[in-house]
């Protein structure tokens, strides 16, 4: 597999590469060279789920890595299910939430986990990440127990939900976790200080497992192919996606799974009121605002880091922005809304996959099967969830079973001194 980088198109670099590095030159994403093209989509879509993601992803990949193992790492990452659940005539939902830490960024953290491991030269690698909740549990679960990798994550004391942080500072082993005491935004700052610190990073193999790269993107194509298999082959032809948004990888993953082949009439990009993208849409101009704070709190982004991804896409695969529907924003009083709604239909969702929801139900035209993904499983956001159902959610096995454990997370104060020490100790051990 050969990428590129978007920014400086003369950086090529292979699969390996993209994974150990993440980011290329001047920050530049990385995007593959080639895209495979699957012909019998049927055929393709008439295998389980764990054969035919590696099937995808060996495609890709190329001669990099053997199919077998692919198949291996695959299997490894992808050990829960990806179900559609019918809400009403035409309208499914897609179940991302059945892994550990029970939302989408499983299956990305875990592949990408795999991939590390497996494209490393076998030296000691530390994975150094600072997290205002998910993006930490998803990736502490993905490399807990990995042999020669070590996980140390940052987190501001008090200021994420205390079931967050049952559900990753109480793993142990190869996962140390930090409370701090000061803000997300020093914690981001230890992070980058850590990496600016050449010796440092050479000495213990810093890598920052974040959400740019590669690899989490193309776990997530397969589970849109996973959803068409579900339906008939009435219903998948005529499919319309409506993806819940904030850094815009899912969707990404979405239109590369249609660049591979998978037959999708078009998305919706579904945003909370941090609207750069549906502003975008509708006038062609690129004008982020601050952030601001919702109850769907994942899409609590106004400068989508993969959006250079989708726009390069649609430059290559010769796509109108149309490709990407109108977009549409959501406010809160109406996320709270489809919450109700669909609970009426008899499914409980949580906001970030009821905007998607209402988006899909706004723009859908009858005939059309509607698809929209369920980031969360609803108890991962039960306070919102509870508030607007009058509620009282159970927690699910995996959470009830962290939420009982003891927390075993370090405590220091904002002090790089600390850090550095921490993952020098860490990395001797
Ligand atoms: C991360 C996240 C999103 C946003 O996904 P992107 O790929 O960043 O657009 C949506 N919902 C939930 C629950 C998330 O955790």
């Amino acid at each position: 597999m050969k990428l590129y980088n978007i920014k400086e198109n003369d950086e090529q670099v292979s699969f390996g590469q993209a994974v150990r590095q993440g980011l290329g030159r001047n920050q530049g994403l990385f995007f593959p060279s080639e895209l495979p093209k699957f012909d019998d989509i049927d055929a393709l879509l008439a295998e389980d789920f764990v054969p035919r993601s590696a099937k995808i992803l060996s495609a890709l990949i190329g001669d990099e890595l053997p199919a077998e193992k692919v198949y291996e790492l695959v299997n490894n990452a992808f050990q829960f299910p990806a179900p559609i659940k019918q809400v009403k005539d035409g309208v499914y939902a897609l179940e991302l939430f059945h892994g550990p830490t029970l939302a989408f960024k499983d299956f990305g953290g875990r592949f990408m986990a795999q991939s590390l491991a497996a494209v490393s030269d076998g030296g000691k690698i530390t994975i150094l990440t600072a997290t205002s909740g998910d993006t930490g549990a998803a990736v502490a679960h993905a490399f807990y127990g990995m042999e020669n990798i070590n996980v140390v994550i940052l987190y501001p004391k008090g200021k994420i939900s205390p079931l967050q942080e049952k559900l990753f500072c109480t793993l142990g082993k190869n996962i140390h976790t930090v409370a701090v005491n000061a803000d997300f935004d020093a914690c981001q700052t230890l992070v980058k200080h850590a990496f600016d610190d050449a010796e440092l990073r050479e000495q213990v193999g810093l890598n920052s497992a974040n959400s740019i790269n590669i690899s989490r993107l193309m776990a997530q194509i397969c589970y849109y192919f996973e959803a068409a298999a579900q339906m008939s082959k009435a219903e998948r032809e005529n499919l319309v996606i409506s993806v819940p948004s904030g850094n815009f990888g899912n969707l990404t993953a979405g239109l590369l799974a249609k660049a591979l082949g998978l037959p999708v009439k078009r998305f919706i990009a579904a945003t909370n009121a941090n609207d750069t993208v549906p502003r975008y849409l509708q006038t062609g101009k690129w004008d982020p605002k601050p952030t601001v704070a919702t109850t769907s709190n994942a899409m609590d982004v106004s400068q989508p880091n993969n959006w250079p991804r989708i726009e390069e896409l649609c430059k290559v695969q010769g796509w109108g922005l149309e490709t990407l529907g109108k977009g549409a924003v959501v406010e809160d009083a109406q996320a709270a809304e489809s919450v109700r709604d669909l609970n009426e239909l008899g499914y409980l969702c949580e906001p970030h996959g009821s905007i998607a929801y209402r988006v899909l139900e706004e723009q859908r035209q009858a005939d059309e099967t509607g698809l929209f993904l369920c980031t969360a499983h609803p108890a991962k956001f039960k306070e919102v969830v509870d508030d607007i159902l009058g509620s009282d959610i159970e927690l699910p096995a995996p959470l009830a079973k962290h939420a009982a454990m003891d927390l075993l997370s370090l405590n220091f104060d904002n002090d790089f001194a600390k850090l550095r020490e921490l993952l020098i100790k860490v990395q001797q051990a």
